[in-house]
């Protein structure tokens, strides 16, 4: 693989803004170079544009070194990023997965750059060779996500060592689901494939949705990309602190998935015995996605009841499906009290509620 070949020109080519923050490093008693106002504490200083402090942190947890890792607002910063680093608009093309996270299409359609769809199999698996096909010279990018929202499965290792082997540009795996499955993070294999980026987040295992902090592994050289490209101070002050306190929460996070497992499981036991369930897809993660006979009825009636779930039925290969966050103890009892309240299917139409 050869980086240069694959990044924008005018992305090689540009020099990144330049900081007071960048320009100077080191210690000092007296700082006049950011126009800041002295005369407020403890925010009125611009923070690390490069998060050192947390980064070190992370790493320690993701057991990889700060220098291969980029944190965003959110893992959507670095989504948008890879294809505004590596695709030209209107001239460049990024395969992906098909159903898959929404957010990918969305940023290819934002940057003009062309989306192609390969259709998962009947499991919601990847055909390595079926992805390649659909790749071509202006092909880029592959967007993978494993576990896979909204089907819930990891994708076949093979199947992805046989793409990262393969594809000669940017492979991109999206483990926003990772602390919550049954195999280890493609992190690890960093060193082995150069043309690797892997995105986590904070928003799902971590329960910090609300502090908008996601995070691309990949190597040196790209990550050098990643901070050539992005906003100065794109991670405030405040998220920086936050997350860095709650990574001294390692042992109750595992805690949480734990119950988290243990709700997923005894949600799948106890749809099973519903009527109108037609099929209970395995999952790697904190949500299972559900077959039944009526996906806009049921959706609607539950919503009516104030239980809100995800409507996948119009999604590709998730004909019927809703798609139900594993919730706490109470929530999950109180979507199957709604559900159980529902009756017995018609033969031929759909659900007769009960009232
Ligand atoms: C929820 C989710 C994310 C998280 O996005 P953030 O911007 O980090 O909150 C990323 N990818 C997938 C596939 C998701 O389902």
């Amino acid at each position: 693989m050869n980086l240069q070949q694959l990044v924008r020109k005018n992305v090689w080519n540009m020099k990144p803004y330049s900081s007071a923050r960048n320009e100077f490093k080191g210690e000092a008693s007296v700082f006049l170079d950011a126009n800041e106002n002295p005369l407020n504490d403890k925010y009125n200083r611009y923070p690390d544009p490069l998060q050192w402090a947390l980064k070190e942190k992370i790493a320690n947890v993701k057991g990889t070194v700060p220098e291969k890792m980029f944190l965003g607002n959110g893992s959507d910063e670095p989504i948008d990023f890879v294809i505004r680093i590596f695709c030209e608009p209107r001239i460049d093309n990024i395969v992906a997965i098909d159903p898959t996270y929404g957010m990918y299409q969305v940023c290819a359609n934002v940057n003009d750059v062309e989306y192609r769809k390969v259709l998962l199999d009947e499991n919601f698996d990847l055909d390595a060779q079926r992805l390649l096909d659909k790749t071509d010279n202006n092909t880029k990018l592959i967007y993978l996500c494993s576990p896979n929202n909204p089907t819930g499965n990891l994708l076949n290792r093979e199947e992805i060592k046989k793409v990262l082997d393969t594809f000669q540009g940017i492979v991109v795996i999206d483990e926003a689901y990772i602390d919550f499955a049954s195999e280890t993070s493609w992190i690890n294999e960093l060193d082995k494939y150069p043309n690797l980026i892997v995105f986590q987040t904070f928003s799902k295992a971590w329960g910090l949705a609300a502090v908008r902090l996601g995070m691309a592994f990949a190597s040196i050289e790209i990550i050098g990309l990643f901070n050539k490209i992005k906003y100065p101070y794109n991670v405030n002050i405040l998220t920086q602190e936050y997350v860095s306190a709650e990574l001294d929460k390692l042992e109750m996070r595992k805690e949480w998935v734990r119950e988290l497992l243990k709700g997923r499981d005894f949600l799948k036991q106890e749809l099973s015995n519903l009527p109108f369930v037609e099929k209970i897809y395995p999952t790697d993660a904190n949500f299972i996605l559900v077959k039944v006979t009526d996906a806009n009825g049921l959706y609607k009636q539950l919503a009516d009841k104030g239980v809100i779930v995800r409507n996948r039925n119009s999604i590709s290969l998730c004909a019927g499906c809703l798609r139900v966050t594993v919730g706490t103890e109470e929530e999950n009892k109180t979507l199957l009290k709604v559900l159980n309240t529902f009756g017995i299917k018609d033969e031929k139409t759909s659900i007769i509620y009960r009232p």
